[in-house]
């Protein structure tokens, strides 16, 4: 039996999987929405799909999802119990940054995301994704530092990607997670944060 939320996070996928607002609808295989239960109660968001998301319709299976796999595992989280989205839908070409109107017409998506879900963390992958919570921040000054929001956490990580092309994050990345686990343990408190005036005023996820 399909409850209302389940059905309102459905409708979204829907949404996202037939959207044409931006120019990637062009080159995309698949459109790749999000992935996990309504209920969950940590939500990660990367940046965007790449070549085997784009493949799949799914975020997070190429080698930056085995990664992410691989870290979950360790600190002892059920991946199908969590809910991983992208701040971008569909691929950019080449694997390219978004650009600032692609960002635009689909954080649309990502704030009903988090409304319906309404996780009580979100981890950010990596500079795009801590963007929109942080903007004016540097993610190798605040990366692993849980931050509350109007009630709710926010836990900046370094991409695992990242950590792949630079194998000197991966420790810091590891260490991180390690952090996570300790902040869902309750071991680790998180830091008010009020963001800046104009920051306010997005909605904040
Ligand atoms: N990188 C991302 O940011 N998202 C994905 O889904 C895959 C790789």
């Amino acid at each position: 039996m399909v409850n209302n939320r389940e059905q309102a996070l459905e409708d979204i996928h829907a949404q996202v999987r037939a959207c044409t607002q931006c120019q990637l609808h062009v080159g995309r295989t698949r459109a790749v929405p999000g992935d996990g239960p309504v209920n969950a109660t940590l939500m990660f968001i990367g940046e965007a799909p790449g070549f085997h998301e784009d493949q799949q319709g799914i975020p997070f299976v190429g080698a930056a999802g085995r990664f992410l796999n691989e870290l979950l595992q360790k600190a002892g989280i059920d991946r199908g119990t969590v809910y991983i989205t992208n701040v971008i839908k569909c691929r950019p070409p080449g694997n390219r940054d978004p650009l600032i109107e692609e960002v635009n017409v689909c954080t649309p998506f990502l704030d009903q995301q988090i409304k319906i879900i309404s996780p009580q963390v979100i981890v950010t992958l990596g500079r795009h994704s801590m963007n929109r919570a942080f903007p004016d921040e540097k993610i190798s000054i605040v990366h692993g530092q849980p931050r509350k929001v109007n009630d709710r956490v926010y836990f900046p990580m370094y991409h695992p990607a990242a950590a792949l092309h630079q194998p000197s994050l991966r420790s810091t990345v590891e260490a991180d997670f390690d952090r996570l686990r300790a902040l869902l343990d309750g071991k680790l408190t998180p830091e008010d944060f009020t963001p800046p005036p104009e920051v306010e005023q997005l909605s904040l996820f």
